[in-house]
């Protein structure tokens, strides 16, 4: 049996231990002390990180009351020294005790019962028995829990034997038999535990909210607890001031300046699709003007249209190519343009005109590095070689040209 110092001195870091047993399976070396600093994962709290004899310690696990150190390599004598890392510890420490005090604030402010908890490595959730929380309930237990750290409030931890569980005011039933741990915070939480507490609530520090997420019809608070809750006020105040220098504005106008800047955004990109649109239209008709006869009296209207949304270049397609219809004549369309970094291409036909698709894919396609498809009456894609593009213009009407003679 492995004495566990990690309950009778929550502090201790370092410690000098024998090797009860070791063994090797697929994980590492599994070792068990005499004693140990390391706590196992367990209750919701991870397990120790450190090292043995300066080996790393990957793992600490319970298993059939046994505690197993996993470690990355064998250690070479009996006698070890273990050093347990403190940040890490601290950490789980603080966010472990800061879930008792708004588990117990909660409780206590409107029964929103603690149903489950998770010490992330991000932030603290606690899932409470609610289909939802008003905002100012959660910064009311906030400000609780944070007064409560403020009165520094001794956490203890007192062992007994489950007959004798009525003495205690425990907030949730404890599902254990024999020796019992309990977990009392004054008046403010009293619950069954075999966690680590920090050994006040003042070393908790700080909780701070930072949201709320629905799971299974519930409401889980997001918590930052303790170190995290510092850092993220720093993330946090690094990431406004930026947003002040940026706006030219202050921290009570911040919002309404973005929000300007917003509209401003939106009417703009308005402004610019009506001018895409009118532009569309402009160099539709110039290129329907430049139109060259076939040798069947067909048209081919062929060009230019840089600047252009795909959307619109469509549209203008497929306008160039119903302007003859019904009538004697028809038209073949191909539009290239560029927009951005890449080339836009689209081809059309009046009704009844055949386009030769397959062998402008083989032909052309190529010469500009692009890719697309479509049906009749309408093809798309993109290329990537921009300075295809007036070869392909070139060649789309030789191919219009030299399929109509073969056909005459
Ligand atoms: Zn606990």
């Amino acid at each position: 049996m492995t004495e566990k110092l990690y309950y009778e001195n929550p502090g201790q870091t370092e410690f000098s231990a024998r090797i009860l047993g070791i063994e090797k399976d697929k994980k590492g070396w599994k070792v068990v002390l005499d004693r140990t600093c390391f706590y196992p994962e367990g209750g919701g709290q991870p397990a120790d990180r450190g090292t043995i004899n300066g080996i790393s310690v990957i793992d600490v696990q319970k298993e059939n009351g046994k505690i197993f150190h996993y470690l990355n390599d064998k250690p070479e004598n009996d006698h070890i020294t273990g050093k347990v890392d403190w940040d890490h510890r601290f950490d789980y420490m603080q966010q472990h005790t800061g879930q008792h005090i708004l588990s117990g604030v909660l409780k206590r402010m409107g029964d929103f019962d603690t149903v489950s908890v998770h010490q992330g490595e991000e932030y603290t959730t606690i899932e409470i028995a609610q289909q939802e929380i008003a905002e100012e309930e959660i910064y009311r237990a906030e400000d609780l829990a944070n007064e409560i750290i403020n009165r520094n409030i001794p956490v203890e931890a007192v062992w007994t034997t489950s007959d004798k569980l009525d003495a205690f005011p425990l907030r949730r039933e404890a599902k254990v038999t024999g020796k019992v741990r309990i977990i009392r915070i004054d008046d403010i939480d009293c619950v069954a535990c075999g966690g680590l507490h920090t050994a006040t609530t003042g070393e908790v520090g700080l909780v701070k909210n930072i949201g709320t997420e629905r799971i299974r019809g519930r409401v889980r608070l997001v918590w930052k607890i303790g170190k995290r809750a510092y850092r993220d006020y720093r993330q946090k105040t690094e990431i406004i001031s930026r947003l002040i220098d940026m706006f030219s504005a202050r921290l009570d106008d911040l919002i309404e300046k973005i929000e300007k800047q917003q509209e401003e955004l939106v009417k703009r990109a308005r402004t610019i699709s009506e001018l895409q649109k009118r532009l569309a239209e402009m160099s539709a008709g110039i290129l329907c003007e430049k139109a060259v006869e076939t040798p069947s009296g067909n048209r081919i209207v062929v060009g230019r249209m840089d600047d252009i949304p795909m959307d619109s270049l469509r549209k203008a397609a497929i306008k160039l190519a119903e302007e003859d219809s019904g009538k004697a004549v028809g038209v073949y369309v191909c539009l290239l343009g560029i927009e951005g970094e890449r080339l836009n291409w689209c081809l059309s036909v009046s009704e009844g005109l055949d386009l030769p698709f397959d062998r402008i894919r083989r032909e052309l396609l190529p010469v500009i590095g692009g890719k697309g498809g479509g049906k009749y009456p309408l093809w798309q894609g993109i290329g990537e070689k921009i300075e295809g593009l007036n070869l392909f213009l070139e060649n789309f009407k030789e191919i219009i040209n030299s399929m109509e003679r073969d056909k005459s």
